[in-house]
């Protein structure tokens, strides 16, 4: 073990090497340990695959006393303790898988000082018999990992989470870390916020995935063939996870594709707990293997060749695209993202939110966040950029690993009816939401409109050469292209940004892609 009088970072490397087998830090690693080690807090955001882990573990093995580890992944627990035990390391879990004598055993060996890591469920964590146990026991520092899960906006929610913030007030000197592979600006000040974390350095690592080749396209009415084919011809033999949206269609697709030869399992939460670990755990375990399912497989999965993920279904935001297309490729080689989508996802998606019986201001961020990957899927300029864009990170030329760059799709020339989508928010004062400003577009003289006099001002009926529907993708192009954005602590109003001037003052073309005809035309309604 490396000798406890060399400095931190010394000491760090000695266990990175001897322990863990690797020979040097990667990204931010190496000082975000630094500042775990010496005792201050820490908030990391990482992409999938970037090495979140080792973060806390190894100041776990720097520091005196037992790491305590917050996961609210209770099915994966074991299988982090056993590859830690591997090597050598002490560590244990508790939750509610163990029986009464077990998770006794383990709290003995915490009160005595023999464990390194301690892996605990959120819940578990906050029960009065437990605090009093950490407090008779050593710290070494809080891991709190899945840190999006206190994030009420996000798309993982979990109410026991935001308890957590009483390890902050109860253990003010032990040093806390928390990590997530997904977090919009808005989700990290969250974060920062419902745990206290308002001193911690804050390690944002980007979130490009540049091994992951993102691709979509429209369901063509035969969407399983277009996966049977997809794998066929560039995954035969290959380990992969496609998601459905429904348990059902998860079975079908499940059951035709092993028709067809493949190895394919299902997964979701109808099935059997038998069942589910027993596919989980052939997945990880054997190669080649396709799982499907639902979303609820897949969070903290570590399986570093998966070689694909496809969608079948539009998935419900950004982050959640970003983070079911984050386990591919974790081993750094080439993967896919790969994703149909169909009018009628977005139809049933907006019914799923509008009858869920969430407040009003969370069902109007979900609408929001849908309308954003709606916008992604539209797009006909590089996916990744946009994405990066989303997250508040960057990329300064197009990436040449999507589908958009590899092969551009066919587009129009959509200046003059930028302009007038862009004039029509200007004229009425950016405070109004998109129906809205289409209704103005189209000259629909709707008692709200006359009520504003917005049947007076100069874009009210300039345009009715396009559908509803086509000036509201329209207006997704130009929130996902950031000529426009939505005020989402506001009623969803949209508003000029400093990129709109130059296409108002008639300075920069915009072209977008073909929309499909299925989505041309205005029949539908659309449950704004
Ligand atoms: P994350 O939790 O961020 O998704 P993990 O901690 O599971 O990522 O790490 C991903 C993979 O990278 C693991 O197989 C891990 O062992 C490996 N890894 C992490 N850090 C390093 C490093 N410094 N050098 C080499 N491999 C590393
Ligand atoms: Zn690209």
């Amino acid at each position: 073990t490396p000798q406890s009088n060399l400095p931190p970072r010394e000491r760090a490397l000695g266990f990175l090497r001897e322990v863990f087998g690797y020979e040097s830090f990667r990204n931010h690693q190496a000082e975000i340990v630094d500042e775990v080690i010496a005792g201050r807090d820490a908030l990391v955001l990482m992409p999938t695959g970037g090495g979140k882990s080792l973060c806390y573990q190894i100041p776990a093995l720097v520091r005196e006393g037992t790491a305590i580890v917050v996961s609210p992944l209770i099915a994966l627990m074991q299988d982090q303790v056993d590859a830690l035990r591997q090597n050598g390391v002490s560590a244990a879990c508790l939750n509610s898988s163990l029986n009464g004598a077990e998770a006794n055993a383990v709290e003995q060996q915490l009160r005595r000082g023999e464990l390194d890591l301690l892996y605990v469920a959120p819940e578990r964590l906050t029960m009065p018999r437990m605090q009093e146990l950490l407090e008779d026991s050593q710290i070494a520092l809080f891991a709190i990992d899945e840190a999006h899960c206190v994030s009420q906006w996000g798309h993982d929610f979990r109410p026991e989470y935001i308890q957590l913030s009483i390890l902050h007030e109860r253990f003010p000197h032990v040093p806390r870390i928390a990590l997530t592979a997904t977090a919009d600006a808005r989700t990290q000040q969250e974060i920062i916020q419902r745990l206290a974390l308002e001193n911690a350095r804050v390690f944002n690592n980007g979130f490009d995935r540049p091994n992951i080749r993102y691709r979509i396209a429209e369901n063509n009415g035969n969407a399983r063939e277009q996966l049977l084919r997809f794998i066929r011809n560039e995954h035969e033999g290959e380990s992969g996870i496609v998601y459905c949206l429904s348990r059902k269609r998860v079975d079908d697709t499940a059951h035709w594709l092993a028709s067809k030869g493949l190895n394919a399992l299902p997964y979701h939460a109808g099935l059997s707990n038998d069942i589910r670990q027993q596919h989980q755990s052939r997945f990880l375990r054997e190669d080649g293997i396709i799982i499907v399912a639902t979303i609820a497989f897949g969070m903290g999965i570590d399986k570093p060749d998966v070689r694909f993920v496809a969608h079948l279904n539009l998935p419900k935001s950004i982050e959640a695209y970003y983070q079911e297309t984050g386990r591919a490729g974790r081993d750094g080689l080439p993967a896919d993202g790969w994703m149909l989508y169909g009018l009628q996802d977005v139809i049933t998606l907006r019914q799923m939110q509008e009858s869920s019986t969430a407040e009003e201001t969370y069902k109007r961020v979900e609408r929001h966040k849908l309308d954003a990957m709606l916008g992604l899927c539209e797009l006909n300029t590089c996916r990744r950029q946009a994405l990066l864009q989303y997250f508040g990170d960057s990329l300064d030329k197009p990436c040449g690993n999507c589908d958009n760059c590899l092969t551009p799709p066919e587009t129009w020339d959509a200046t003059v009816a930028a302009q007038k989508a862009l004039s029509c928010v200007y004229r009425s004062g950016q405070r109004f939401g998109v129906n809205y400003l289409v209704d103005i577009l189209l000259g629909k003289s709707s008692d709200r409109v006359q009520q504003f006099g917005h049947d007076k001002i100069t874009t009210f009926g300039i345009g009715k050469e396009l559908s509803s529907n086509e000036w509201k993708a329209l207006y997704r192009q130009l929130i996902a292209r950031r000529l426009l954005k939505v005020d989402l602590d506001g009623h969803g109003s949209v508003l000029l940004t400093e990129e709109s001037r130059p296409v108002l003052r008639g300075e920069q073309q915009v072209t977008l892609r073909k929309l499909p005809k299925a989505s041309r035309s205005s029949t539908r309604r659309s449950s704004h």
